[in-house]
């Protein structure tokens, strides 16, 4: 029989791949910009974007920064590790990034094999952090919209995961009790732990095979594992 009805995603870096699209994104404002004046390379300006971005969500999990502080700091900042100045971050590029990177299409493998396996048997929904400006626009340019019922975002509901308030409005949003649905998503703290708190089983994608000693419901490194007791 089968245990749950309803099923949460988590979006970015879990079907989404942020990685991948934030690399194809900072390519192009690498060329447009000419960042290669300034003696940095692109793989260094990727890396340490990537460091500074990774760095400032785990911050604003942990109520330290806004999202606005990340747009607007997450270049200067980059800049600075690269032992730059922070005035040579190009005018608009906060903007840019955030006006191209949504547009990505890259999604981790067996994305759309398993969701289509889901959607036939579970309701599903996105429950996301990132801004609604953008994950609609994201959800989209990878064909992945027409999976989900509700895509629940932090701006909505005013709170974000691992607020239990953020998975008490989902569940309010969907209409179920704990019991009846399942968290799957790669971040420990915010999606996984955060659901454990609020009762709701958990999926960890741990790609990266991550140590650590919670005790979770399931634990994945690849989507395509869902399939075997979903
Ligand atoms: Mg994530």
């Amino acid at each position: 029989m089968k245990k749950y009805e309803h099923i949460f995603f988590d979006l970015d870096h879990t079907l989404w791949d942020f990685s991948t699209n934030c690399a194809e994104t900072l390519n192009e404002l690498y060329a447009q910009h000419q960042l290669h004046r300034f003696n940095i390379v692109l793989s260094e300006f990727i890396i340490s974007y990537r460091q500074i971005n990774d760095s400032m969500w785990d911050d604003l999990h942990r109520g330290k920064v806004t999202k606005e502080e990340i747009r607007n700091l997450r270049f200067a900042r980059t800049f600075h590790l690269l032992g730059l100045q922070e005035s040579d971050v190009p005018q608009g590029m906060d903007e840019q990034f955030i006006s191209i990177c949504p547009t990505k299409s890259n999604v981790f493998p067996h994305t759309h094999e398993v969701l289509d396996y889901l959607a036939q048997q579970y309701v599903l929904h996105i429950l996301t952090n990132g801004s609604s400006d953008t994950q609609f626009v994201k959800l989209k340019s990878a064909g992945l919209d027409h999976y989900f019922k509700e895509v629940i975002h932090a701006d909505e509901s005013g709170y974000m995961k691992p607020d239990q308030r953020m998975f008490d409005y989902a569940l309010q949003t969907a209409g179920i009790l704990p019991h009846q649905c399942l968290m799957i998503g790669d971040d420990l703290y915010a999606d996984v732990l955060g659901a454990k708190n609020a009762g709701i089983d958990q999926v960890f994608v741990n790609r990266h095979q991550i140590k650590h000693e919670e005790i979770l419901t399931y634990e994945i490194d690849c989507l395509s594992t869902l399939k075997t007791f979903l």
